[in-house]
């Protein structure tokens, strides 16, 4: 053991958590849900809707679980997933998956986390963007691996292609790319992606391309996945969630597919990390993933209209919002309202406003990059943002009182 471990402290006279995880310890989410729950604000923090997912789905989960499909389901996910996975994957993105090459996980956080885990050395690097989703850097952590995260700066949140070769060395072992991107809204172009893939292939690593959010693109533009670009699919995983797509979060069914041999290393390690879980759940996302175009250019319709009025009622209220392309997430900057420190506006929102929302900050390796950026959710019923924005409108007047 080493000294860090040994370290007094614990009621057991060592420290009660691995050095590597102490950056860690709680999430923003958790933090601010928390907040907005004892303080009764709208919590436009944690990104989750109100409201469930569709009928059917909800119904199929029920009579499953009446039904007796409640016993571990196979290891790799139920067949009828994994079928419906990769004919999804076919249906909206062109792409051939072999339902034998998809795995089911318990959401797209352990697909991610399995992917490092199988992967990464101790020491191996992991090449992301900053701001980043906060499991990666906690997975990356876990995993022992590096993380070497590339800037995207507002106000179009696109990463400097010099500073994104700089990061490559030999010990790049995976590049993490989330496209749609929370927290920024942002939604790689082809040009950006296929940069990524081009370094990806000159220093031999994996792309590991979380895509979670890819039936939320607005303004009429289409997902598109890393492995539809030219060679790609050769070294791209392809994770994604049902939690997002059909507004059940708490469910954590997730998937990844890609080449049969990284699936198969990610296998190795996701056996060990949950083995199995959600058996009700998920041929009832098979049945789901089947739903008409219909369902899925409604989800993005409605959440394109949620986006454009809280973005107006931010701007009204004085905040700088930057573009959001897809996800259910707008970022703004609060500098305009006179603060100097997201974490510290978010810390009081809730009192000033009656809003919770999170700070930027907390995704980035290097805090200075978001540190007047402020992240508000909008998967929320149009009277729960109506409310918010109303909310939200005094804020000017009562920081320029
Ligand atoms: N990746 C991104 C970018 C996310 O925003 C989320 C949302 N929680 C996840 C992964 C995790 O998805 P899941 O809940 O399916 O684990
Ligand atoms: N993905 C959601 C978000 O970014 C929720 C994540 C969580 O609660 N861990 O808000």
């Amino acid at each position: 053991m080493t000294a860090a471990v040994l370290r007094p402290g614990g009621p057991y006279g060592w420290a009660m958590l691995v050095e590597r995880m102490r950056p860690f310890t709680s999430t923003i989410f958790a933090e601010m849900s928390a907040l907005a729950m004892r303080t009764g604000a709208i919590n436009l923090g944690q990104g989750f809707p109100d409201t469930d997912g569709p009928p059917s789905l909800l119904a199929d989960a029920a009579a499953n679980i009446t039904g007796g499909l409640n016993q571990y389901p196979p290891g790799p996910g139920v067949p009828a997933l994994r079928a419906a996975v990769a004919e999804h994957q076919h249906r909206f993105h062109g792409l051939d998956v072999d339902p034998d090459d998809v795995l089911v996980t318990t959401g797209a956080t352990e697909a991610i986390a399995a992917a490092v885990l199988a992967l990464c050395d101790p020491g191996d690097e992991v090449i992301t963007f900053q701001p980043y989703y906060d499991s990666y850097a906690a997975t990356v952590a876990l995993a022992g691996a590096v993380l070497k995260a590339v800037p995207l700066r507002p106000p179009t949140f696109a990463f400097d292609p010099d500073e994104l070769r700089a990061a490559f060395s030999s010990r790049t072992r995976i590049v993490l790319v989330n496209t749609p991107h929370n927290p920024t809204g942002a939604v790689f172009t082809a040009e950006q992606l296929t940069f990524i893939g081009e370094l990806a292939t000159e220093f031999g690593a994996v792309l590991v391309s979380d895509e979670v959010y890819e039936h939320m693109v607005f303004d009429g533009a289409a997902h598109m996945p890393m492995a539809s670009l030219p060679g790609m699919a050769a070294r791209t995983l392809t994770i994604s969630s049902a939690g997002k797509t059909f507004s059940v979060t708490g469910w954590k069914v997730g998937w990844v597919h890609g080449p049969a041999e990284l699936v198969a290393a990610v296998r190795a390690a996701k056996q060990y990390l949950t083995y199995v879980s959600g058996a009700p759940f998920q041929p009832a996302i098979a049945a789901a993933l089947a739903l008409p175009d219909s369902f899925y250019a409604d989800l993005a319709a409605g959440l394109q209209r949620k986006r454009d009025l809280l973005t107006a009622g931010l701007r009204a209220a004085g905040f700088i919002v930057y573009p959001c392309a897809g996800t259910y997430f707008v970022v703004t900057d609060v500098a305009a309202l006179g603060f100097v420190d997201g974490a510290d506006f978010c810390w009081r929102l809730p009192e000033l406003a009656g809003v919770a929302a999170v700070p930027v900050s907390v995704f980035c390796t290097d805090p200075a990059l978001g540190r007047t950026l402020v992240r508000f959710a909008f998967c929320k019923r149009d009277e729960v943002l109506s409310e918010a924005v109303e909310r939200l409108s005094g804020l000017g007047r009562a920081m320029a009182s």
